[in-house]
């Protein structure tokens, strides 16, 4: 989960990271500039190079309300703008890049530093490879304040830039992160470290202990109670356990399908869940057929066969076919005959009965 600059920057200012002076605005709000005489406007947008592409502007208490409505009025790599951090414009004398994430072939956090900061990090590690230093976080030793200092000293840069580095990697470890940056982290003309740039991805993986509550992106989504990955194809497959859904859209490649969507409705998935899954996928006006795969463990096949019969009821034109099999099977197969909806318990069977179908209507 990505969080906003603004909320980012709020947690920086928790943990004692100096950020500039601002305020947040929204789509509609009236207000004028009186804080400070130059601010940054800044789209809050959950892409990255807002800068570049347009998201950043700069204004004064003249322009400020036109700046504004600019602002409002323009997408940002395909974003809409709802909302403005107003920040006071620093006087930057040097811009650094800091960033902590996980690296996967190292199996650990990685600290990436670099002294020369505001561009792109792919930039830098072009053209200033030698200005780009790495330290892998060893996470069964304690993380001391001495070793952001002795980054901050390799660096050769001002050794309070070590505080941030240990700071952020307080933020990285508590709030389970997968990527936390500061680009630019800026040196002003009277030497006052600031984080003009935030960003913290969080891991989803972790809410049973993390609260994510106040994060936008958060509220704003579905609490869907399975994985529903939207791809291109329009075949919908559903299916129970990753695995099983990996191999049932595998099933349909072989047969000239693309799927539509990878949809696991997970061990123990009920009638409710099933309705909801099917819902959710002729949602799609894309998708021409389901495909749905289950293997009744803990799952019940009379429970799924159940939400079929529904679903189909009020869509009776799509192509759907269902491979049914396990727990409570005689039951399922029953709910489905009296339903005249044909089942197969062979995966293979029941791609090509699917194929069949649509072959005509493709
Ligand atoms: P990004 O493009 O999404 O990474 O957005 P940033 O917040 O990093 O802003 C882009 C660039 O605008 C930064 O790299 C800075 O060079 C510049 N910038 C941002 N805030 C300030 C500021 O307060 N003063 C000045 N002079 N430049 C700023
Ligand atoms: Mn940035």
């Amino acid at each position: 989960m990505k969080l906003h600059e603004y909320e980012a920057k709020k947690i920086f200012k928790k943990y004692g990271i100096d950020v500039p002076k601002s305020f947040l605005i929204k789509k509609g709000d009236d207000v004028e500039l009186k804080e400070f005489d130059e601010a940054v406007l800044k789209a809050q947008v959950l892409v990255g190079g807002r800068g570049k592409a347009g998201g950043i502007l700069f204004t004064n208490k003249e322009n400020f309300k036109e700046k504004v409505e600019e602002l409002f009025n323009k997408e940002i790599k395909g974003e809409k703008v709802d909302k403005i951090l107003v920040e006071e414009k620093l006087r930057i004398k040097k811009e650094y890049y800091l960033s902590i994430t996980i690296d996967r072939n190292e199996k650990k956090p990685v600290i990436i530093f670099s002294s020369e900061g505001g561009v792109d990090i792919e930039e830098i590690a072009e053209k200033h490879p030698e200005k780009i230093i790495k330290y892998y976080v060893d996470i069964k030793k304690p993380f001391l304040p001495y070793i952001g200092r002795e980054i901050a000293k390799k660096a050769g840069v001002e050794i309070k830039v070590g505080d941030i580095i240990y700071k952020v990697y307080k933020i990285f470890k508590e709030l389970d992160a997968t990527l936390v940056e500061i680009n630019p982290l800026v040196i002003t003309e009277d030497n006052k470290i600031y984080a003009a740039d935030a960003v913290i991805h969080l891991d989803d993986d972790s809410y049973f202990r993390q609260d994510f509550s106040e994060f936008e992106e958060y509220k704003n989504k579905e609490n869907l109670p399975f994985a529903y990955v939207e791809l291109d194809g329009d075949v919908a497959v559903i299916g129970n356990g990753a695995g099983l859904t990996l191999a049932s859209m595998d099933t349909i490649y072989d047969f000239g399908l693309k799927p539509a969507c990878f949809l696991d409705i997970g061990g123990g998935a009920d009638e409710e869940t099933t309705k909801l899954a099917l819902k959710k996928v002729l949602e799609n006006k894309k998708v021409k057929g389901i495909f749905i795969n289950v293997l009744g463990g803990i799952t019940r096949c009379d429970e799924v066969a159940k939400a079929i019969v529904e679903i189909l009821k009020d869509n009776p034109n799509i192509k759907f076919s269902v491979r049914l099999t396990g727990t409570n099977e005689e039951l399922g197969r029953k709910i489905l005959e009296e339903a005249n909806i044909p089942y197969s318990t062979s995966m293979y069977e029941a791609g090509k009965r699917l194929a069949e179908s649509l072959r005509f209507s493709l």
